[in-house]
């Protein structure tokens, strides 16, 4: 074959992938055009086989026009719901084609002895630029889909992850991961929600900077699993989302049943997925451009920009943590960072993710907020003192004249003060009698007295099942639920939410006594929009989590959620760091949290805070899980029993470590409390 035929063929074959990559992404180019450019490239194709170069040469000039005019026209704006299309296209480089193309000799490495060598999940030793650098990312297949679960790490992939990271640590090299991921695979057999919440939780610790680009699919806590990062980047035509576009439109179509085309527009546009939105709302550091249609595999000049910028967040994050180091700045050693520099690096981690999330707070609780501040500083505390007596002072009449509301029992309770009669669920099996309501709360505490069935509780009653009748004190109540992205429909569910539960948003925190010891309480209302958490749920818990650590006492918090809130998109899934940073720095403080999983306590929540407790106990019958069980079966393709996400078979799994009967549930605190901790362990 002459070098010209060579070329022209090249030419074709490019053109051709090109034009199957505009099939495969959704954007309106009417088929009649993509139909002209391929039967232009067919015929270049039989000049070609003639020998007639000149011919074919002019029918692939010609497609060159034909393509250029199209980007033109379609590629100038993208909507989200295209950049999503393109984010998880066929030709798009997954992780194994950045790490041959980005750095020199990555070697894969396998054990880790994480049960699993899970295939979604790829992690390797690497040169960047002649240094070490320690590459994790999320690998897609391109045939063997069912091989590698399109990106859905299983809780063992994450754990290969976290295992990697942390060796990297050891040899204090740098992390890269590269994240593309629909979400992680939502088996409960392995626990997926309680292994991301392992994986924020040390990946916060590492002491080495990690360096995160976002390369295709960001998808919820999967991506998060892998992305407590220092800097992100990430590429302009890749997205990140709390939930699939799918499953956003299923929340604001107007008919759940048929989702139209619309619905889907309007939800990537709510949910604020591209790159932009995400720099926008502070979770991205830098933007890599795109070729127009897209990154593909064979595209080698940007892969040059990946590494620059990769190469620029590694700079700057050393740079963060050290100004004396800079002259040695392209040295094999430059990315290594000193122990005393791996402490302050991680404190700058914690401030990167303290500061995310939107929410309102009065000026009264903002000045509170300010002063808590103040005292941490030791010689500031002493110097105010006498006037932080005169501020508890002030908190303690507000108390007695506001909070009232939670604890006491004139307060009427919706569920338990309803004059009608329920039937136990399991009637059928074990032949129930129907229950008086207010009977069932007041003296069952709201369990069938035949067979134990544990029904769904507001939160109010767990104030007064678990903690010294009176005692609970309301703090931060001044937090308020907002709708920071402007979410088609959210304001007046929000405005809903606050009339039917009297509160600002969906958490209570505040202090208490357990058998006159006393603690902190932490506390999500399910009937506030579904008990989710959003910026001022995160920044509520953050506070109440600082403000046991400053008071030296334990820990309580019962959850009854649904996960991260959907309406907050990013700045909600943020949360999960931010929240489970903030228990994983009182736990290394030496503080006791323990958690109490209700019904139901799911998805983001139980990927995050709700499962670093020292001690996890959860109530029967409560419902617990990573997933509904509708997607769960949907995704693996596999029936599930109604007891799947049960609290004892969570037990039997090892996810939770007792389950506590609702009216035990006081004692069974209590004595954890009474574990002594040694100073310093
Ligand atoms: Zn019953």
């Amino acid at each position: 074959m002459s070098e010209k035929e060579k070329a022209v063929l090249q030419q074709v074959g490019e053109y051709s992938e090109m034009v199957r990559h505009l099939n495969d992404i959704e954007i309106d180019i009417p088929q009649t055009e993509l139909d002209r450019i391929d039967g232009a490239l067919v015929e270049a194709h039989a000049f070609v086989r003639r020998r007639q170069y000149y011919f074919a040469a002019a029918r692939v000039e010609r497609v060159r026009r034909e393509f250029d005019s199209i980007l033109n026209r379609y590629f100038e704006s993208l909507s989200p719901m295209t950049i999503d299309s393109i984010s998880r296209s066929e030709q798009r480089p997954r992780t194994l084609d950045y790490a041959a193309g980005v750095f020199d000799g990555f070697e894969e490495l396998k054990g880790f002895e994480a049960n699993s060598a899970d295939p979604a999940v790829v992690c390797g030793l690497a040169k960047l630029d002649g240094r070490d650098v320690m590459v994790v990312g999320h690998q897609k297949g391109r045939f063997e889909e069912s091989y590698r679960r399109g990106g859905s790490a299983l809780p063992q992939g994450n754990y290969k992850a976290i295992q990697a990271m942390r060796l990297a640590e050891r040899y204090g090299i740098p992390v890269v991961t590269f994240v593309d991921t629909p979400g992680s695979w939502p088996l409960e057999e392995f626990l997926p929600a309680q292994r991301i919440a392992k994986n924020l939780e040390m990946q916060y610790f590492l002491r080495v900077p990690h360096i995160s680009v976002v390369i295709g699919e960001g998808g919820s806590g999967g991506a998060l699993a892998i992305d407590v990062c220092d800097y992100r980047i990430m590429l302009d035509k890749a997205y990140y989302s709390v939930i699939s576009v799918s499953g956003g439109a299923a929340i604001i179509a107007r008919d759940k049943r048929h989702i139209t085309e619309d619905d889907l527009d309007r939800a990537a546009k709510n949910l604020r997925i591209t790159a932009m939105d995400a720099r926008e709302l502070g979770i991205v550091d830098r933007i890599v451009p795109e070729p127009v249609i897209g990154a593909r595999k064979t595209d080698r000049e940007f892969f040059l920009e990946v590494k620059k910028a990769i190469i620029e967040g590694l700079d700057t994050v050393r740079r963060q943590v050290s100004f004396i180091n800079l002259y040695e700045q392209n040295g094999p050693d430059s990315w290594r960072i000193t122990r005393s520099q791996g402490r302050k690096l991680i404190r700058k981690r914690w401030k990167k993710y303290r500061r995310i999330g939107v929410y309102h707070s009065s000026v009264y609780d903002r000045m509170k907020h300010m002063l808590g501040e103040i005292y941490r500083v030791r010689w500031i505390h002493s110097v105010f003192t006498p006037f932080r007596k005169l501020m508890d002072l002030h908190r303690k009449m507000k108390t007695r004249e506001e909070q009232s509301l939670l604890s006491a029992e004139e307060q009427p309770k919706t569920l338990s003060y309803e004059d009608r009669w329920v039937e136990c669920p399991n009637t059928a099996i074990h032949g129930c009698q129907d229950i008086w309501v207010p009977t069932l709360f007041e003296e069952y505490s709201g369990t069938c007295p035949h067979c134990g069935y544990h029904f769904r509780l507001i939160i109010d009653h767990y104030i007064d099942l678990i903690v010294d009748r009176g005692s609970f004190r309301e703090f931060n109540e001044g937090l308020e639920s907002v709708n920071p992205l402007g979410f088609e429909g959210f304001d007046a569910k929000l405005e809903k939410a606050k009339s039917t539960t009297q509160r600002k948003c969906a958490m209570i925190t505040g202090h208490a006594l357990i058998n006159g010891r006393p603690v902190v309480m932490i506390m999500t209302d399910v009937r506030f929009r579904a008990g989710t958490l959003g910026g001022a749920e995160g920044e509520k818990f953050v506070r109440a989590v600082k403000r046991a650590l400053r008071e030296k006492r334990p820990i309580i918090a019962v959850h009854q959620s649904g996960g991260a809130r959907i309406e907050e998109g990013l700045l909600a899934l943020m949360q999960m760091i931010k929240t489970s940073v903030a228990v994983a720095r009182f736990r290394a403080s030496g503080g006791t949290y323990i958690s109490v999983q209700t019904d139901p306590t799911m998805a983001g929540v139980l990927a995050s805070y709700a499962s670093l407790g020292d001690f996890t106990v959860a109530e029967p019958n409560a419902q617990i899980g990573f997933a509904g069980i509708h997607v769960i079966e949907q995704t693996v393709k596999q029936k599930k029993p109604r007891n799947y996400q049960h609290s004892d078979m969570v037990m039997g799994r090892g996810g939770v470590d007792m389950v506590v009967r609702r009216s035990d549930l006081k004692e069974t605190i209590s004595g954890l409390l009474d574990l002594k901790k040694i100073r310093g362990r």
